[in-house]
């Protein structure tokens, strides 16, 4: 078991039981760690139809082979569940130390199960696990809680935790660790606090076991040596993801008003640079980091700390609600990391409201009194709360955009900014097919970190419709969820321009088994088609339609920004879609073929 952790830990959150299994080598032949365990755990654990708040439902939470190890950004593990946001597949990752820490408690998967009736916090200190009383904790905020935990504890335990949005049910809740980072997607912190468990605090003082530690050292020191060397690695560090803020609003990619534009007239205060200046205080990383992106930053406003915002909080609770102060947009993201509520999500629902309230759709009477226009922070902050506590028109936006559009109806589907009901991310897509494809066919609804297309749009001609651009998409949807699967960090590979075949020696040298790129992103296919089997199985009719994008992005094209006028016609979203599947080998429904099946060993 060189390079894992060697254990499944099984935790009965209606019973109590709590039992450990060594981690099967076949699972690791076929879906090396990560995301891939836990997409396997989910086909295989989770039964059909079970409810996603419901007892039958599971969360599985799995690191990597490079997690915890020297390996630059090998801090990440995955969250997985079936999502009572989409009803289908969830997966976010996080970072921190907590995929460490982990590793070092012997632990590959963490599977929790079942439903609890009083509040517990899951407490394992190496081989001792327990469910513990957290009735004294329930109802705080992530940030609160995770401070009187390690208060408890000690700063070497690693905390999960949830907020008020979790405890509640909001069906983007997110789990929080490291006060301030989010697996804010799909609702995995919903699915946490129906089974009543507030947090994971978690130690762990084992060794790890390599197979080759001459080797280990030297491909570990090359891979940090590369960072370093690397001329992307000072404005990274010096503005992590809000680097791309500027470039957004140049291109038209960056979310604004409820995505009906792509640029943004006050996004200038926004920009990487005047954050720094403003509010930054220090950079912040994840375990193993030689690149820290992570900014902690306060705001003399409100006198608030804050890790963030980064380039997402920024998009989508920013320039997508109309905010223009940074200070504004670190104090949403406060609120969102204190409640448990994705950033993306909350500014996806709050844009969307907006565009109600300003079209009339929704009223003084529906708001409770609240100016919900544009570019007010008081209502984005009094809406997040609301939305945490599901009090008010929060109790409508923590479903979740697509649910809310349906009950308010009169068009304000056609503005709803999702895809399989999960709100987009922060890149306006507006003539930009790649990204469009990419956010059309994710596997988790419309998320932009399994193929994040729209550098490749912009270099290639952002409205081609072309076999190439959907080629792209499917080597980037099968190859970047490999990091998630290494329990590593990608963004290395993004931003500084690391070689990813500096990985490969690193793994053989951890694991003590050769793996080619060919092989793995074969195991990225995999997990790719059965992700896609898990929605066809839990979604009677699920198929083409449910592949489509937001009206807008087709029938209203921006009447401002650089994007002005332009659209992607209906006919070449249908042609993308055609194009993607036959590449896909899947057919004109989405369904993966026979032989496709076949080709991946996962005929059943
Ligand atoms: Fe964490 Fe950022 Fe470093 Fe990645 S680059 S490991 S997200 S701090």
């Amino acid at each position: 078991m060189n390079g894992y952790g060697g254990n499944i830990l099984r935790v009965n959150l209606t019973t109590g039981q709590i039992t450990k299994s060594p981690t099967p080598p076949e699972l690791i032949r076929d879906y090396v760690g990560g995301r891939g365990f836990n997409v396997y755990w989910l086909h295989k654990e989770v039964p059909k139809g079970a409810d996603p708040l419901g007892p039958d439902n599971k969360l599985f939470i799995s690191n990597g082979p490079l997690s915890g190890l020297l390996v630059a950004g090998g801090g990440k593990c995955d969250f997985t569940t079936k999502s009572p946001l989409t009803g289908g597949y969830a997966s976010s990752s996080i970072g921190g130390h907590f995929s460490a820490e982990m590793k070092y408690a012997g632990l590959d998967t963490i599977t929790l199960e079942g439903m609890g009736a009083k509040p517990v916090y899951l407490f394992i200190d190496d081989n001792r696990v327990e469910l513990r009383d957290a009735s004294a904790y329930w109802g705080m905020g992530c940030i609160e809680a995770e401070k009187a935990l390690k208060e408890k504890y000690g700063d070497e335990f690693q905390i999960a935790v949830i907020g008020p949005g979790g405890e509640n049910g909001v069906l983007y809740a997110s789990v929080n660790h490291d006060f301030g980072r989010q697996a804010g997607r799909g609702g995995v912190g919903a699915v946490m606090g129906v089974k009543k468990l507030k947090a994971i605090v978690l130690r762990g003082t084992q060794s790890v076991a390599v197979a080759n530690l001459g080797a280990y050292r030297e491909a570990g020191m090359a891979l940090y040596q590369a960072c370093k060397d690397s001329e992307g690695l000072k404005p990274w560090q010096s503005y992590g993801t809000t680097i791309v803020v500027s470039w957004c609003d140049e291109v038209g990619a960056l979310p604004t008003r409820n995505f009906s534009a792509g640029s943004f007239e006050g996004g200038k205060t926004l920009y990487g640079p005047v954050m720094r200046e403003q509010i930054v205080v220090t950079d912040k990383g994840c375990f193993g980091c030689p690149s820290p992106c992570g900014k902690y930053s306060h705001t003399k406003r409100y006198n608030s700390y804050v890790e963030g915002p980064e380039y997402e909080t920024i998009g989508m609770l920013g320039s997508n609600v109309g905010l223009s102060d940074i200070q504004d947009v670190a104090q949403a993201n406060l609120l969102c990391d204190e409640l448990g509520v994705d950033t993306i999500s909350t500014g996806g629902v709050i844009g969307w409201a907006m565009e109600c309230y300003e079209k009339g759709l929704l009223t003084a009477a529906d708001t409770g009194g609240l100016e919900l226009k544009f570019g007010n922070p008081a209502a984005v902050f009094e809406l997040i709360r609301q939305i945490a506590r599901r009090e008010g028109l929060g109790a409508l936006l923590a479903q979740g955009v697509k649910r809310a559009a349906k009950q308010v109806g009169r068009g304000s589907e056609k503005f709803a900014i999702q895809v399989k009901g999960m709100e987009q991310s922060a890149y306006a897509t507006h003539n930009a097919t790649a990204m469009l494809i990419s956010y059309m066919t994710c596997d988790v609804g419309a998320h932009h970190n399994r193929a994040w297309a729209i550098t490749y749009d912009l270099q290639v001609g952002r409205d081609l419709v072309v076999p190439e651009k959907v080629q792209r998409v499917i080597w980037l949807q099968n190859f970047r969820p490999m990091f998630d699967v290494f329990g590593a960090c990608r963004l290395q590979w993004v931003e500084l321009g690391i070689d990813r075949d500096l990985y490969l020696p690193l793994l053989e040298a951890i694991t003590g088994v050769k793996r080619t790129w060919q092989d793995l992103e074969l195991v990225g296919e995999r997990i790719w088609n059965l992700s896609r089997l898990y929605w066809i199985r839990e979604i009677e009719g699920f198929g083409r339609e449910w592949d489509m994008p937001p009206a807008r992005f087709y029938e209203e094209p921006p009447k401002t920004g650089v994007t002005a006028g332009q659209i992607t016609k209906f006919e070449d979203v249908q042609k993308l879609l055609d194009m993607y599947y036959e590449q896909r080998g899947w057919d004109a429904n989405g369904q993966p073929a026979a032989a496709t099946l076949q080709r991946l060993s996962l005929a059943q």
